[in-house]
């Protein structure tokens, strides 16, 4: 055990979970690869969630940064600043929100809080709708709307939350449902709720359920859920934290998948366009945008730092097609995958869409969920020098994928080489 993590009590409390029984010290990353403080290297299959969508130390992102540091990081929302106007126009464009605006907050969980001031304030309601097994950030209000219960840590909240079932059946009473009858069992609850409930803000979801274990609902629920919504007036927000930025491959944004459900009235965003910076944002149609009646809502929110991170990202990610990289290298993953688990028998599933894939792990030869054994693949694979994600709803049951979006053919190979071999030899091992 390293001294560094007995010392790491005094910046973290104690419930503050680590990955690894004996937690890793990085120290430095480049392209799809990172290292620690023992010079051990791994390849990331995880690093594009936590912030590096594209890949580490990108030289045009660390740059664009430095240049900007020895100019100006004066940050200020009382002046004009340039780059954060030409970021927030090639996104509100980018975004398929009809006249879009965009506020840039400092992370997810705040773009998720902004976007919840602007539906209350916008319906004049606390009333929101969430997706069971949801998470949405670790604010006060964005806790209270996280169904994922492992996330969060209190049932107080400042919005009065109604959740809704769709975002997970792999297991529970609506597991063996075909995915008709689901979306049909779904719609009956949405209207059961709003039966009994005036004036609800809006319905808040993220296309695929990413803390969750990467689990997609069925092809239709939201759009069906959409036209109950507008029925009401409800707003829906797409949370794009996880699946904006072509991670999904075949769309940009995940709403995308979700065909006629879309645009959505709000989408948020974090991370992934910083590449590590601590940046976010909410796109919100013009008319709910400008209905709060406030000088502003953050002082960092679009600081010239960050937003030059921005903008170096997103013009690399879009020169580079890094969406049809994802779509190309995440089916050879998605393929390589579904092979190497074969006569695994505690591997239920191989998901996802894109650089976007979860295993769901299982006690063999039931449905019932086995946190020890994703522990015990996370590491073994540690191990062998390849770093996951673990989720999935109360138990930790799923691995998850989602390395940045670069990814190689070769990378791909190895990562799933390495993959196969963890989960061979945990169940050799009988973990
Ligand atoms: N929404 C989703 C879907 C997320 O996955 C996350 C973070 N994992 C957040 C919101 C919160 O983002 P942040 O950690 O930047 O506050």
């Amino acid at each position: 055990m390293s001294s560094l993590y007995e010392r790491h009590r005094a910046v973290a409390p104690d419930w503050l979970a680590l990955y690894y029984r004996d937690p890793i010290e990085l120290t430095h990353g480049e392209g799809r690869y990172v290292w620690d403080a023992d010079g051990n290297r791994y390849l990331d299959f995880f690093g594009g969630i936590l912030t590096t969508m594209t890949a580490h130390a990108l030289p045009e992102v660390t740059k664009a940064v430095a240049e900007q540091a020895g100019r100006l990081i004066h940050s200020s929302t009382l002046y004009l600043n340039r780059p954060m106007v030409e970021l927030a126009e090639r996104i509100a464009a980018l975004s398929g929100v009809p006249d879009a605006r965009v506020f840039f907050t400092t992370s997810g969980t705040e773009a998720n809080d902004t976007a919840l001031l602007l539906a209350t304030a916008y319906r004049g309601s606390n009333q929101i709708l969430a997706m069971r097994n949801s998470y949405h950030g670790r604010s006060f209000s964005t806790v209270g709307i996280t169904g994922n219960r492992a996330w969060s840590p209190t049932g107080l909240s400042p919005l009065q939350t109604l959740y809704v079932h769709g975002g997970v059946r792999t297991r529970g009473p609506y597991a063996q449902y075909t995915d008709e009858r689901f979306v049909d069992a779904c719609v009956a609850d949405l209207e059961d709720l709003l039966g009994h409930t005036r004036d609800v803000a809006a319905l808040i979801a993220e296309p695929i359920q990413g803390v969750g274990g990467f689990t997609s609902p069925p092809d239709g629920l939201y759009a069906a859920f959409r036209r109950v919504l507008e029925r009401h007036g409800i707003l829906w927000i797409s949370d794009e934290v996880q699946t904006g930025w072509g991670r999904t491959g075949d769309h940009f944004w995940g709403w995308q998948a979700h065909g006629q459900a879309g645009p959505p009235d709000m989408l948020t965003f974090a991370k992934g366009i910083g590449n590590g910076m601590a940046i976010g944002g909410v796109v919100a149609r013009a008319e709910i945008m400008n209905c709060l009646d406030a000088n502003s809502i953050s002082t960092f929110g679009g600081s010239p730092i960050t937003i030059a991170a921005g903008l170096a990202n997103l013009t690399h990610l879009q020169d580079n097609d890094l969406q049809g990289n994802a779509r190309r290298v995440g089916a050879l993953l998605m393929e390589r995958l579904r092979s190497a688990v074969m006569g695994v028998e505690f591997v239920r599933e191989v998901r996802g869409r894109g650089l976007m894939i979860g295993l769901e792990l299982v006690r063999p030869g039931t449905d019932q969920p086995d946190p020890d054994v994703a522990s015990a693949v996370l590491e073994a694979a540690r191990e062998r020098g390849l770093l996951l994600g673990k989720g999935g709803g109360h138990h930790t049951t799923a691995l998850r994928i989602a390395p940045p979006l670069s990814l190689t053919a070769a990378e791909a190979e190895e990562g799933a080489r390495i993959l196969e071999e963890a989960l061979r030899s945990v169940q050799n091992e009988g973990a």
